[in-house]
């Protein structure tokens, strides 16, 4: 399994306020390569299926629809300590707790729209890549 990818998405939230440009950009500034990349509006069971994990999680609903409420950007990222290096760019998951230059610091205005997906493991930035990506949409 590799261990030099992971899986992001660019949230609802900050496509729809025009960040998806600065963001792609802090993303490569930070050393990521894009290995595969799309726009996307999810539907009800794929962003289902996405967040299967949480499905008992108090929360699940809201996230469902948060997730299906504008498009997203999907994209599988490579780089040295790429899971745990993109979760540090990217900060914590309430953005009130994010670090100063982290991407949810900057982009985030919630913990429900919190601007942006990172894998939190190298096995599930593969499931979450496949879940998105066949093998003839990357390198
Ligand atoms: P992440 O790995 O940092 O994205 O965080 P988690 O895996 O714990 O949660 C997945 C996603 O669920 C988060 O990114 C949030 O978008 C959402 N989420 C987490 N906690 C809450 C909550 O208390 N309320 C709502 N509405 N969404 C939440």
């Amino acid at each position: 399994m590799a261990t030099n990818r992971t899986f992001t998405m660019i949230k609802p939230d900050a496509v729809a306020n025009n960040h998806t440009g600065k963001v792609i950009d802090d993303i490569l500034n930070a050393g990521f390569k894009i290995i595969a990349m799309k726009y996307i509006h999810l539907s009800t069971s794929q962003a289902e299926g996405f967040y299967a994990v949480h499905s008992e999680r108090p929360f699940f609903r809201d996230l469902v629809s948060f997730m299906t409420s504008g498009p997203i950007v999907a994209a599988i990222l490579e780089k040295e300590n790429a899971v745990e290096d993109f979760r540090k760019l990217i900060g914590a998951t309430n953005p009130a707790n994010a670090e100063e230059g982290t991407i949810r610091k900057k982009y985030a205005k919630s913990i429900d729209a919190n601007a942006i997906h990172g894998s939190d493991s190298d096995e599930n930035a593969d499931i979450e890549g496949n879940y998105f990506f066949s093998q003839f949409e990357r390198f």
